[in-house]
């Protein structure tokens, strides 16, 4: 027999009812117990829903964040939130997030841990803090009480941890301690845990080791081998898992450790998953993840079972099957979907159905395939129609981009030739001053979005309405003084979600929402077919825009990487075909905008960096289609338009050469809250174009000084030629208010005078 397992499910709920609670708890709405209670029914709802799993997940349901959690159980509790109340939860949410409740004393006010995201997906985790007196305790009483909840509702429980090397390679240390200095200390704690999971009888324990699929060097690799050699005399069955890529260098490591079982991705490492079984000892139990726990497209059923009947020849009782990994990544419920269209909603599962899939596989193995005859030919349906169906497939797109050649990314002349033209065109000042295009999404904008969207404004009201916005933000860039001016996006609810509906190819779930992080939530769209562009997107309202001023109007458009990195994608072709066809759709706007004499166009590539693969030696192919795609939608114009880019993080230096080759003329990007030492990459790469590095930080209400403002262009003077840089804020200002905006950029302005008059 088989055996069937899920690695986790999403706590968030289908309604978003965890969202809800927390943020109502937090502003002081409702009790504690009240939030207790509405985490203990979801649990029980999550648990229902898995109920025909041999074993179920337990503590993978969280108020905040799985590592974070695990901290807390470790007894890693920062040191600036140890004592602050005897409230453990409250506490936890002060790590999480600065403060537990909204009329909190300052007192009890602490820094939040810092956030990363986890892995290659969009979750971001609370990194731990190590520090050379950092001590481990035993807190196990959550995840004990869990589990007793669990099996008191008659599941079969299989706690879920996160193992002891991945818990370290994840944290930072804030002092010179070694990590793998407190690895043995750190290592008594599970052996603890162990101890006090097998007296409430669990047998097998879900330990999860994700760093498996990474790049590990001989010392993080030793680790491994200590630990486990430390954890083998646990008196509980361990269940090794790793996910998310392939093991290479350390399968067989992996393979060997003195575990019980080994739970590999059988998607993303489908190619390893006979490697691992002649690798892994006999006794061992191989868990092969067969479903996609990062998309929401069906499994095909009689394909993976055609693949799975050998193995399970092979290994019998020893086979265990499960999603790739936790499903923590994918929306809840299909069934809470009402809008989608019918053929496209028939290709989609979501967690819930994916759990569906997962049994039909196993009750096809243990109990032949004629027990589900039913469910196995609607899956076919399914997958055929999806494989023809004329919604997918479009002709002329996949005919435009096989013309794709060298030279179509390039632009006519190199940027010094282009840049003369620029400046007789633009005349811009030395240190010209922009922004990188939102301004303040007020309340009453996103209220005539949402009743246009309802049909309780006309298009034309709504029209004037989005019109008058754009007016006040040209009003106020010029009171200010900016030389390049934006039309604000007050059109935009989200960058990705604008271009995506005016797209075909892309469609939306109502409730598609996947945990970011704490109780923020994204939906990303939802790639199902050929993308192509009917109409221009955004030319009304940027000529609009330039109809009201005689600066420069920069265009404002999302690039072919950002939105393919932050949707859903479609698993039929490789990733770099449809951003491919995405680049196209883009590069028609950007022709669009520049035939209505928009010269200076921004296409931002927030989430560049986001799609870099877990191992770094796989980061240069994805360079290469990414950045050729990003070429391909701007490089298309004349000399003497202006192309800008933007991105987002700071952490640039290992791609500076692939940044450059996107040869855009002006780049903005997010440095004022690494000080600027994001620019130290400039003392060795010399980069060639122009760059306006974010002089302040809009993430905060703070408003910036004209003084740090000048410091910090200062220091970028000394790596670029002045005549080479920008002034600006570090991202769009959609989040923040104008009272706030309005003194920011006026100081920033003033910081560019004073800049010049140096
Ligand atoms: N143009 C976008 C804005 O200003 C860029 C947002 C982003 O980089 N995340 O909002
Ligand atoms: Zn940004």
């Amino acid at each position: 027999m088989v055996t069937t397992h899920n690695l986790g499910f999403p706590r968030i709920g289908k309604q978003r009812e965890l969202k809800f609670a927390l943020e109502k708890y937090w502003s002081n709405a409702i009790s504690q117990e009240e939030l207790l209670h509405i985490a203990a029914t979801l649990r029980q709802q999550h648990w229902n829903n898995q109920s025909q799993l041999d074993l179920a997940p337990v503590g993978d349901f969280s108020f905040y964040d799985q590592v974070l959690d695990m901290s807390f159980l470790l007894g890693n509790v920062p040191k600036r939130a140890e004592n602050l109340s005897d409230n453990t939860l409250d506490n936890y949410f002060r790590v999480a997030r600065g403060r537990a409740a909204a009329n909190e004393s300052d007192c009890t006010c602490i820094q939040a841990g810092e956030m990363t995201k986890w892995f290659d997906t969009n979750y971001h985790y609370i990194v731990p803090e190590f520090s050379h007196d950092t001590h481990f305790a035993l807190q196990a009483q959550h995840l004990l009480a869990q589990i007793t909840e669990a099996q008191t509702q008659g599941v079969k429980a299989k706690p879920v941890v996160i193992g002891p090397v991945t818990y370290l390679w994840l944290g930072k240390s804030k002092d010179d301690t070694n990590k793998l200095d407190l690895l043995e200390s750190l290592v008594k704690v599970y052996v603890q845990l162990f101890d006090e999971l097998a007296n409430l009888g669990v047998e097998w324990v879900q330990i999860d080791e994700p760093i498996l699929v990474t790049e590990l060097t001989p010392d993080w690799q030793a680790a491994f081998k200590q630990t486990y050699a430390t954890l083998a005399h646990s008196p509980v069955k361990l269940l090794l898992a790793s996910y998310f890529g392939t093991l290479q260098d350390n399968l067989s490591l992996a393979c060997n450790l003195p575990v019980d079982g080994l739970h590999i991705d059988a998607i993303n490492a489908k190619e390893e998953v006979q490697t691992v079984i002649n690798t892994l000892p006999k006794d061992k139990i191989l868990s092969l993840g067969i479903i996609n726990g990062r998309n929401i497209w069906k499994t095909d059923l009689s394909a993976t079972l055609l693949w799975l009947t050998p193995i399970f020849q092979q290994l019998g009782d020893r086979l265990w099957l499960a999603p790739s990994c936790s499903l923590l990544h994918v929306p809840v419920d299909l069934n809470s979907e009402q809008a989608l269209d019918t053929d496209i909603k028939s290709w989609l599962a979501f967690a819930v159905q994916k759990l569906a899939e997962l049994n039909i596989l196993a009750q096809a193995l243990n109990q032949g395939q004629a027990s589900v005859t039913k469910e196995i030919a609607k899956n076919i349906d399914a997958i055929n129609a999806r494989k023809h169906s004329p919604l997918v497939h479009n002709a002329e797109v996949k005919a435009r981009v096989t013309q794709v050649h060298d030279t179509l990314g390039n632009r006519n002349t190199d940027y010094e030739s282009r840049a003369k033209l620029q400046s007789k065109k633009f005349n811009l000042p030395l240190y010209p001053t922009t922004t990188i295009g939102s301004f303040p999404q007020t309340l009453e904008i996103r209220q005539a979005r949402r009743d246009y969207k309802s049909g309780k404004l006309s298009e034309e009201k709504y029209t004037r309405a989005m019109q008058a916005e754009i007016q006040h933000c040209v009003q106020v860039q010029e009171e200010l003084g900016l030389d390049v001016l934006v039309h604000g996006e007050p059109e935009r609810n989200d960058m990705v979600e604008y271009f995506g509906q005016q797209l075909n190819g892309y469609t939306f779930s109502q409730f598609g929402w996947v945990q970011s992080y704490g109780s923020r939530c994204v939906k990303p769209p939802i790639i199902f077919g050929d993308v192509s562009r009917s109409n221009p997107m955004t030319v009304n309202w940027t000529t609009y825009a330039q109809s009201l001023t005689d600066k420069p109007m920069k265009g404002m458009l999302t690039g072919p990487v950002t939105m393919l990195n932050w949707s859903f994608v479609r698993d039929d072709q490789p990733r770099s075909a449809t951003c491919l066809q995405l680049s196209f759709a883009i590069r028609d706007e950007v022709l669009d905008l520049e035939k209505a004499n928009i010269n200076i166009i921004q296409i931002d590539e927030a989430a560049l960096r986001e799609g870099l693969p877990l191992r770094k030696s796989q980061w240069q192919a994805y360079l290469d289609w990414a950045i050729e795609c990003y070429r391909i939608s701007a490089n298309g114009v004349n000399d003497e338009t202006q192309i800008h880019t933007h991105m987002c993080y700071s952490e640039f230096n290992d791609i500076i050469a692939a940044i450059a080759q996107m040869d855009a003329d002006v780049i903005t990007i997010e440095t004022s809250r690494s000080d600027m030492e994001l620019l130290d990459v400039f003392d060795e790469f010399d980069y060639p174009n122009e760059i306006g590095p974010g002089v302040y930080d809009i993430h905060s209400p703070n408003i910036p000084t004209v003084d740090a403002m000048v410091e910090l262009m200062q220091k970028a003077a000394q790596r670029i030629p002045a005549k080479r840089l920008w002034v600006n804020p570090d991202c769009g200002l959609k989040t923040r208010h104008w009272n706030e905006v309005q003194p920011a950029l006026t100081n920033m302005i003033l910081a560019s005078k004073q800049l010049r008059a140096q």
